[in-house]
């Protein structure tokens, strides 16, 4: 799934586990796997270059999702970072693989990882769903966490 839903998501998992960052990475980590189980776009006929054409749009949005969430996150800073970390930790390879030439997990996570997903273009609605949903509750969830400061 497009790494700007998983930042979405995580940011939501982290305002709910506020004050507990270990449990917000801990099911950050699992709302990944949940979201990449779900059918969602993928395009494998998409060569290289294609592939990271996309990659990079969704990483400059996820990047900037990101630091919406954690300026909107106030006292849930903490617990939002360790949700969205968590969440996007998985996804960490193709940077690495495309920047650095290296694949930071071993083989049977990436292996895992590769078997979980459900990926057609014809999914691309999931994405965009799962985006708008993602991003209104992220709102919702932000406002009232800077309204009342939650503690
Ligand atoms: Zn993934």
């Amino acid at each position: 799934m497009f790494i700007t839903n998983h930042v979405l998501a995580g940011a939501l998992v982290g305002a709910a586990c506020r004050r507990r960052p270990a449990a917000a990475f801990a099911l950050g980590f699992a709302s990944h796997v949940l979201m990449d189980l779900t059918p969602h776009w993928g395009d494998a006929t998409l060569d290289r270059d294609g592939f990271y054409r996309v990659a990079r749009r969704d990483g400059l949005l996820g990047l900037a999702v990101f630091a919406a969430v954690v300026a909107a996150a106030g006292p849930t800073r903490r617990s939002v970072l360790a949700g969205v970390v968590g969440a996007c930790l998985l996804d960490v390879d193709k940077p690495c693989e495309h920047l650095l030439g290296i694949r930071p997990f071993p083989a049977w996570l990436d292996r895992f990882h590769a078997a979980i997903q459900t990926e057609a273009p014809r999914f691309v609605w999931t994405e965009v769903l799962a985006g708008l949903l993602g991003a209104t509750a992220d709102t919702v969830v932000f406002r009232r966490v800077r309204a009342r400061g939650l503690r």
